[in-house]
């Protein structure tokens, strides 16, 4: 029986924020929700022409509200579509950069109980692919763009919306982005941080990210000789990677910490209410409590901010009915918090799976 342990991801660090604006006028709230329909109809996945497509309606948009022709650049010749946007400042100081993506997760109707590529709307929610990752993003800051351009603002710098095609699988057309962009004096991340409502629709908080975890992929493969049905041996790939498979849902990482994590649950437990809220300040306060820990692991909305975290994706194995199964692999990933090596992770999860 042998195992092998690959890395397979890369890690992207950013940041994000949102500009002061007094209260959003309702008809450029409609305007952003058509945008976003619009948006979610575009089959933006990976290697589909959808998203060329959205990017030129992009363009289209913002040409159509202020911004000059030679501004607004479509770029489909590198490895995913782009689009960069330039909102002409009034000094050359280095610009700040509003960064986003167009391209959004595969989508298979089967798993929905809509059309994922149509926008469905409640009196609450949009409902589609990529209705908050990240065409809400980039729907905000475009019509936020527009906005500004109608109201003659006139930024002190450049800014300039860059979006990527293919930030949810290669990150080709991210990478060529951010080498354009290295001397930007801020990037503004849209895909990070953001508003949280209270009950009755009023504004809680906004919260900002100030560093993205690593993103990695481990493969971990069990091989076995094989053999026919008819004579099984104790041995057995899928036995071996089931067992592996389970003792990576049992394991926990350690608690990490940084200041803003710290931060961040200290002012969110001040504004939370309930056991939620007690838990986010005992953790802020003592982040080895054990029931404060516990209760944000069991929150996928802040299981992420108190370490890394590995979860399997995906699994495959054998290759016929009736015979024992060579192979047997399952895909692990790993969100990676800022200062932990991955090169540890991965001799953690070998260690789990050993
Ligand atoms: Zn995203």
């Amino acid at each position: 029986m042998s195992r092998s342990v690959a890395l397979i991801g890369a890690a992207l660090i950013s940041a994000a924020a949102t500009p002061a604006l007094s209260e959003t006028p309702p008809e450029i709230v409609e305007r952003a929700i058509e945008l976003l329909g619009e948006s979610i109809s575009f089959r933006t996945v990976e290697g589909d022409d959808d998203i060329r497509l959205y990017a030129e309606r992009l363009a289209d948009f913002l040409r159509k509200n202020g911004f000059a022709e030679a501004d607004v650049e479509v770029d489909a010749t590198g490895p995913a579509p782009t689009l960069v946007a330039i909102y002409q400042g009034e000094s050359d100081d280095a610009p700040i950069i509003l960064s986003g993506h167009m391209d959004v997760v595969e989508a298979k109707p089967e798993d929905w109980e809509q059309d994922p590529f149509k926008m469905t709307r409640t009196d609450e929610f949009v409902i589609g692919r990529g209705a908050v990752d990240n065409k809400f993003d980039v729907t905000m800051m475009a019509t936020t763009l527009a906005r500004l351009k109608a109201e003659g603002f006139k930024p002190a710098r450049d800014l300039i919306l860059a979006l990527s095609g293919d930030e949810e699988t290669q990150m080709k057309s991210t990478a060529i982005l951010a080498k354009r962009f290295k001397n930007a004096s801020l990037v503004l991340n849209g895909d990070g941080g953001g508003g949280t409502l209270k009950e009755d629709g009023s504004p809680l908080a906004y919260s900002l990210q100030t560093a993205e975890k690593t993103y990695a992929d481990f493969a971990i493969t069990f091989t076995n000789p094989g053999g026919h049905s008819s004579r099984p041996t104790r041995e057995n790939a899928i036995y071996s990677l089931a067992r592996a498979v389970d003792r990576i849902g049992a394991f926990e990482f350690p608690v990490s910490t940084s200041e803003t994590t710290l931060e961040f649950f200290r002012r969110t437990g001040a504004m939370t209410e309930g056991p939620l809220g007690e838990a986010m300040l005992k953790f802020a306060e003592t982040p080895q409590n054990k029931k404060a820990i516990k209760a944000l692991r069991s929150n996928p909305e802040y299981v992420g901010q108190t370490g890394t975290t590995c979860v399997a994706t995906m699994l495959s194995g054998g290759h016929a009915l009736n015979a024992l199964p060579q192979r047997a692999s399952v895909f692990v990933n790993c969100r990676i918090f800022p200062g932990v090596d991955p090169e540890d992770v991965r001799k953690t999860l070998v260690s789990i799976v050993d």
